[in-house]
């Protein structure tokens, strides 16, 4: 029976697939099979002369001599060491100084799709860039300077890090969905005296009156000298005397030379999203990010000149910095900046914008295709999307289910995607395949990146090799060297950093993530290993369960966690969404526990299946598992933080339906 289940269970989540790679992609890449294998050997046996030459697609002041300097215990990371640069110089001035200031910069599409999109030029963008700095500047910001950015996704949300970058003041990004409590935590915790803000933002149709929040989350937290406004909705705000300043109203001059940054000065400060806990400031440094950022995003989409890249994430999060701003920008690329959200005016939106800005790359996230997946795929298919190139998704293991629904409806089955697998503290993609070097497995991240050597270890940290389980085998990834991107350090706490990230097994960084690799060396993220469930003594991850509930026609989105079993140790808790117009129903109960049985094998079975419209999500879309494991456990009172989530209403209809049970 143990072999009956490991046979099922591999069929869940490989479901014996293998796309191979487009013909549209072997005609189009910068990097073929041959490339990739080339390359990522140089990457390995000769680091420092591989990351010397990538170092080379950016402008230095000073060039680096030194290239990499680390070591992870104790721990110390640093990249470039020597080198002289300025990330703002890379994104904006270069690329004006070339000629090329007539290139679109950004696509800005509002909320509203009745209004006109807007286009900025890379020169339009660095005389934007300029004023801002210069507003900065004279509100007494220096370098070093910590900057709160409240904004909306518009392009004067990107124009907010650039002038950071441009005048070496670190940024911090806040999504501008936070509320007060969590905007005030942020500035508290970096001693951020400076904010820009914007008058208020428009999702769905619906305001969110940042200033107003800003003003809140003032009143709970001191030491913020100068708030700059940004007039974006033209909506009446209250201003503060003294401390708050309309940008438009700043006479500024037209001249800021970019500030020369060492290559490990702070670029700017993250939160995570906080799906495990407090959040966290993750530091990055100037050199290696902006060399990681280019690079992956050269590789990692095969970006041409002129071909317009549509990531749909916002730039209060890692996925925003790297991959709407700096990685597009650093390589003169057309970004676009999607105000809104996926379903409004309706669920066809991405759609309409692929198709009105002929976008050519497209990157989401899953948590999106699943609520789209749930209207069918009538909207897809009455849009063109005839432009599209590339796909790709981030921010949690995919489904296979809508893998396939991303391939096959909104690709029509010729398209590659990437499933690009990193973190805030990667602050660049990680493992992915190349599109137009490796085949595709619809929920295996694919094959590391130039550099990266992830490795497997169990509890204990033994190294799990390839032999030790007939060819794959599953444990707990860890990276065991580092790369130019890697974040160095969470802000104010070291300790935290290396508590959190070194010390679980030494002398490797630890990601938190449990993954599976395969015999053809692909790499499958399995979920959090917080998540790891333990039946009666057989580990498996919430990955595989959700993945066979959701194969379910009826069923749109599932959560699965483990809750204390007299018996088993563990017992499987199932949360589920279904699709529009399906009603819960004692069959159809049934028929989830069969599939998961079938998928998986009876040891899967699921102990509950609790119906529910809808799921604890981080404000980045992912489900928060950590919440749906305390109220499995009727553990209401230790909820822990709840301030990153989307929804908390959501929290109350689900104790009730727990108490209900
Ligand atoms: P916190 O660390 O505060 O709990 P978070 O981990 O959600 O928040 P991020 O850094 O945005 O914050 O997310 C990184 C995590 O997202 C990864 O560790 C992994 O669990 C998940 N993830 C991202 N991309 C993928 C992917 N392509 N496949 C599987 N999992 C992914
Ligand atoms: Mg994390």
């Amino acid at each position: 029976m143990v072999f009956h289940t490991q046979r099922r269970r591999e069929q869940v989540s490989e479901h014996q697939d293998w796309f191979p790679v487009p013909e549209s992609a072997t005609n189009h890449t910068y990097c073929s099979a041959a490339d990739y294998d080339r390359l990522y050997a140089e990457s390995i046996t000769d680091p420092d002369a591989f990351w010397a030459k990538q170092a080379d697609r950016i402008d230095w002041f000073t060039p680096p001599t030194k290239i990499a300097n680390w070591c992870y215990d104790p721990v110390s990371i640093k990249w470039y060491e020597d080198g002289v640069l300025n990330l703002c110089h890379n994104a904006v001035d270069r690329h004006v100084a070339a000629g090329r200031g007539d290139a679109v910069a950004f696509i800005f599409e509002p909320d509203d799709p009745a209004k006109d999109a807007r286009h900025v030029s890379y020169a339009q963008l660095q005389g934007e860039v300029i004023r801002m700095a210069n507003a900065l500047k004279q509100l007494g910001v220096a370098k070093g300077d910590r900057v709160t950015i409240y904004m909306p996704m518009c392009a004067e949300g990107a124009v907010a890090m650039l002038a950071c970058a441009r005048i070496g003041a670190v940024h911090s990004v806040v999504f501008g969905g936070f509320s007060p409590e969590a905007i005030a935590g942020r500035i508290e915790d970096c001693a951020s005296r400076f904010v820009i803000c914007a008058d208020s933002a428009v999702r769905g149709g619906k305001s969110v009156p940042l200033k107003a929040n800003i003003d809140a989350a003032l009143e709970k937290v001191g030491g913020v000298d100068a708030v700059l406004v940004v007039q974006h909705t033209g909506e009446a705000v209250a201003m503060h005397e003294g401390r708050d300043h309309w940008f438009h109203d700043m006479q500024v001059s037209g001249e800021c030379p970019c500030e020369p940054m060492n290559s490990e000065d702070p670029l700017f400060i993250l939160y995570t999203s906080g799906s495990t806990g407090k959040p966290k400031g993750v530091l990055h440094t100037v050199g290696g990010y902006s060399v990681w950022t280019a690079a992956t995003f050269h590789y990692v989409f095969d970006y041409r000149p002129g071909e317009v890249f549509f990531c749909s994430a916002d730039i209060g999060w890692v996925t925003g910095h790297s991959y709407v701003v700096y990685g597009p920008l650093q390589n003169g690329g057309t970004s676009l900046i999607f105000e809104g959200i996926p379903s409004y005016p309706d669920s066809g939106r991405f759609w309409d914008i692929i198709d009105r800005h002929q976008v050519n790359i497209f990157y989401t996230a899953p948590t999106a295709l699943r609520a789209l997946m749930r209207d069918g795929d009538g909207p897809v298919k009455a849009r063109s999307r005839q432009s599209l190139r590339l796909l790709g998704t981030v921010g949690e293991p995919i489904n296979p289910e809508a893998w396939r629904w991303y391939h096959a409806t909104v690709g029509e089955g010729k398209l590659p995607i990437v499933d690009t697998w990193w973190q805030t503290e990667t602050g660049g993609v990680m493992i992915t395949t190349l599109p137009g070097a490796h085949g595709m497995k619809p929920g295996s991240a694919g094959r590391p990146f130039f550099g990266i050597r992830p490795q497997l270890v169990d509890a204990e940290g033994a190294v799990l090799a390839d032999e030790q389980v007939g060819g794959a085998t599953s444990g707990n990834l860890c990276i065991t060297h580092s790369w130019p991107g890697q974040a160095r350090t969470v802000y104010g706490d070291h300790d935290r950093f290396v508590q959190t990230y070194f010390s679980t097994y030494k002398g490797k960084y630890f990601t938190g993530d449990g993954c599976r690799r395969d015999e053809d060396g692909y790499w499958w993220i399995t979920g959090r290993v917080d998540d790891v469930i333990n039946v009666s003594g057989h580990r498996m991850g919430t990955a595989e369960v959700e993945s066979a509930l959701v194969l379910h026609d009826k069923v749109a989105e599932a959560a699965v966690v483990g809750f204390p079993h007299d018996i088993k140790g563990q017992g499987i808790y199932c949360y589920v969404t279904l699709n529009m117009g399906e009603e819960p129903s004692d069959e159809l109960h049934a028929e989830l526990r069969q599939q998961v049985r079938i998928e998986i094998g009876p040891i899967a079975s699921p102990d509950h299946i609790h119906f529910t419209t809808a799921l604890p999500k981080t404000r980045s879309g992912k489900i928060m598992r950590r919440i749906l494991r305390k109220i499995a456990e009727n553990d209401f009172a230790a909820l822990g933080d709840t301030s990153t989530l989307a929804d908390p209403s959501v929290v109350d209809a689900l104790i009730e339906g727990r108490q209900n049970r």
